[in-house]
């Protein structure tokens, strides 16, 4: 930028043009227009070039002042000194020129030495306020504005001032998604609305940081805090309608003035973090309980190092279960970090700032090998392991080493691919879905299987599933915990387990604490759970313990047989199905709870003959549906009511007769799972 070396003539007259360029030729180069109108169109053309413009102020077509008015409407022009050529003192047109923007003036007929010295004057001074100004918004750049922030502080010792440090959430997005000219236009709207709010306070200083980050100083008001943000926020909106922006904010008041400028910032950032991605939350002031997390956190990732040296962190292990034996069938591996000093650190404490930090890159790898030992060593005492999973973290899936990692692990210990299953938080696959496509496809082919895990946790759709090749759905917890569904969440989960079936992907869920929920999930058809109803996640010592006693102990016999036969019905490959499928009487099974009831697994002969009969028009179809579904929901409620519910004779069509029966195969709480079974009885008739 600093070595633009252009200048560019306006004059009409070609005499004094070709003058100049005797004179300056041999520094700079070139460039002329004839009027006004001529210069904007070189200008823009060569925007990148000039370093300064001579202008004659009086020119046909479009005039010095003509120009000048234009030219400054464009911000991109900000810093290209304008020098005027005036043919004599005329206060007058000077006093114009200057409250239009021109740096300096000189005199015609022009002194070749004295217009040289000009020119490089205005370019070294355009080079200051270059490297002082932000090129993208004409804003402060961070030292300029650091700068201006210590002026303003110790000018003003007796007042309280606020710094506000604030950023746009989710701007790289913008950028990804509506390209970097539109982000551009985002930060150009943020700083014209400073300029326009900087002209309301007295005392008031404001820059651009970096990227998408505004610094504003001034005195604290917390109302005027207030405004700023929602000012701001309000601007934004219209930028366009198609994104929602939030700006998210961190204020330090200044109460400590031994503090430096970047300390003062650090204070408001820490502030800023707190309301980060928070949709109601756009504003957090900074108190000193922040300093001491944020101590905390440097604490935690200036030890890892040390730990991963000394093998602090440990594998533990949670049983995952199979639902239709109720035994288990592998674990997920879990960290624990066992400190020194400190005893056992939980991973909610140290996943999440590793995960920040990067670092959890390291700690994935350190647990995949352990992990990989621990199956060696079980291959090598001759035993028979279920596969165990361990979580890769975001950093790892878009580790250009991945694939080479694991191909590396399982050679070096000798293990089968599928023993080793990988976890795959759910957020991963909303971002760059192409590369989790390929990632996925080289693990696939390494043998591994793939897990989608937290499922339901942030925001990716049933949309997402069906173009991800996973091969196990893992359930967030949420679900069950369900505060955040009204109650509704038994219902949302029973649609994300049916939806995965649909799928042919096994469901896992996690976090199951009770056997009402264990009843639950085997009602809607989960084929797996994992939870502390079943095991907390245990050493190495107490998994083999677990395993050898499940072994002694042999098949679990079913409690309720019923529900068993739902889950093999589920099962679109067991035998129970198959058989199902190929019975020559129309079967369907659905599920009945409170007065309303649910169609969930037909077999190949009731689709035939009930459902799909081409020759008859839509609305004799629906009328058909209506009337079986009002003689079962009639026959439901006796069964539910304890009533005795014979076998009901139903005429599907003219002359066309079946004797229907309905049997209970699987009940919980105030869910019934109803076996109707339609015989064709026509010709009795
Ligand atoms: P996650 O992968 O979703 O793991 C399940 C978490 O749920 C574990 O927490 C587990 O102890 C907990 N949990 C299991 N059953 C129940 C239950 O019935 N009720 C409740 N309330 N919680 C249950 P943990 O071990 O504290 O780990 C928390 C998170 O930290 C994990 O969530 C995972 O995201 C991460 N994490 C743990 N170990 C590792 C690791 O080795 N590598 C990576 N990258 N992340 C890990
Ligand atoms: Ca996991
Ligand atoms: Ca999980």
């Amino acid at each position: 930028m600093y070595n633009k070396n252009t200048i560019l003539l306006v004059d009409d007259e070609e005499m004094v043009k070709k003058r100049l360029r005797d004179v300056i030729n041999d520094n700079f180069e070139v460039l002329d227009a004839s009027d006004g109108q001529e210069a904007l169109d070189v200008l823009a053309a060569n925007i990148n070039k000039v370093a300064v413009i001579v202008l004659d102020l009086i020119m046909p077509i479009m005039d010095g002042f003509q120009f000048m008015d234009e030219f400054r409407r464009h911000q991109e022009y900000d810093n290209i000194p304008v020098i005027v050529a005036t043919a004599n003192e005329d206060w007058h047109s000077e006093q114009k020129c200057l409250e239009a923007g021109v740096w300096d003036f000189v005199m015609k007929p022009y002194n070749p030495l004295l217009l040289q010295f000009r020119i490089r004057n205005a370019i070294d001074k355009s080079r200051m306020i270059m490297a002082e100004r932000d090129a993208i918004t004409g804003l402060y750049t961070k030292y300029k504005f650091y700068r201006a922030v210590r002026m303003l502080l110790l000018e003003n010792t007796e007042e309280t001032f606020a710094f506000a440090r604030f950023d746009i959430d989710r701007f790289k997005m913008i950028n990804n998604f509506y390209g970097v000219k539109e982000g551009n236009k985002v930060l150009q709207s943020v700083a014209s609305e400073l300029r326009k709010i900087a002209t309301v306070f007295a005392k008031f200083v404001y820059g651009r940081i970096e990227n998408d980050v505004f610094g504003v100083c001034m005195p604290f008001k917390e109302e005027n805090i207030e405004l700023l943000v929602n000012a701001l926020q309000i601007n934004l909106r219209k930028v366009n309608k198609d994104y929602n922006i939030k700006v998210s904010c961190g204020v330090y008041v200044i109460n400590d003035d031994t503090l430096d400028v970047a300390e003062i910032y650090d204070r408001a950032f820490l502030a800023a973090k707190s309301c980060k991605g928070k949709f109601v939350q756009s504003i957090a002031y900074y108190n000193d309980s922040m300093i001491e997390d944020m101590r905390q956190e440097q604490f935690i990732i200036n030890e890892v190092n040390r730990a991963i040296e000394e093998e602090q962190f440990e594998v533990y292990l949670q049983p995952k279960i199979n639902l239709a034996t109720d035994r288990s069938y592998g674990a997920e591996a879990l960290v624990r970090w066992q400190h020194p000093d400190l005893g056992m650190i939980s991973p909610g404490e140290f996943i999440p700032i590793y995960e920040r930090n990067g670092i959890i890159g390291r700690l994935d790898q350190y647990m995949w090998r352990h992990v990989c030992k621990l199956l060696r060593k079980w291959l090598d005492e001759g035993k028979n392991p279920n596969p165990i999973s361990v979580n890769v973290s975001r950093v790892n899936i878009y580790n250009p080493q991945l694939i080479q990692i694991f191909k590396k692990l399982i050679t070096e210990y000798q293990i089968p691919a599928e023993l080793l299953n990988l976890e795959l938080t759910e957020s991963a696959f909303m971002e760059d879905q192409d590369l989790i496509m390929k990632t996925m496809s080289n693990l696939h082919q390494l043998g591994f299987k793939i897990m989608m895990d937290d499922f339901g946790s942030g925001y990716s759709s049933l949309n997402v599933l069906k173009d991800m090749e996973v091969d196990y759905l893992k359930v967030d917890m949420k679900f069950l915990q369900d505060q955040e569904f009204n109650g509704k969440g038994e219902k949302v989960l029973t649609s994300v387990i049916r939806m995965a079936k649909w799928l042919h992907l096994p469901s896992i869920v996690e976090g199951v604490e009770t056997l009402e929920q264990v009843d639950f999930l085997k009602c809607i058809g989960c084929e797996y759970a994992q939870g502390y109803y079943y095991a907390k996640p245990m050493t190495v010592a107490d998994y083999e313990a677990f395993i050898a006693k499940e072994e002694v102990m042999g098949a679990k016999c079913c409690e309720d047989e019923n529900i068993t036969i739902v889950n093999e019905l589920w099962n679109t490959r067991s035998n129970t199905s198959r058989l199902f499928d190929m019975l020559d009487t129309p079967i369907a099974v659905y599920e009945y709870r409170h007065e309303k009831l649910e169609l969930l697994r037909t077999n190949a002969r009731y689709e035939s003959e009930l459902v799909f009969d081409k020759s008859v028009s839509e609305h004799e179809h629906n009328r058909r549906m209506k009337a079986e579904r009002e003689m079962l929901c009639e026959a439901f409620a006796k069964i539910v009511r304890g009533d005795f519910c014979g076998p009901m004779e139903y005429e599907l069509t003219n002359d066309i007769w079946y004797r229907v029966t309905v049997r209970v195969i699987g009940k919980r709480a105030d869910t019934m799972i109803m076996m109707v079974t339609f015989y064709e009885i026509s010709e009795y008739k």
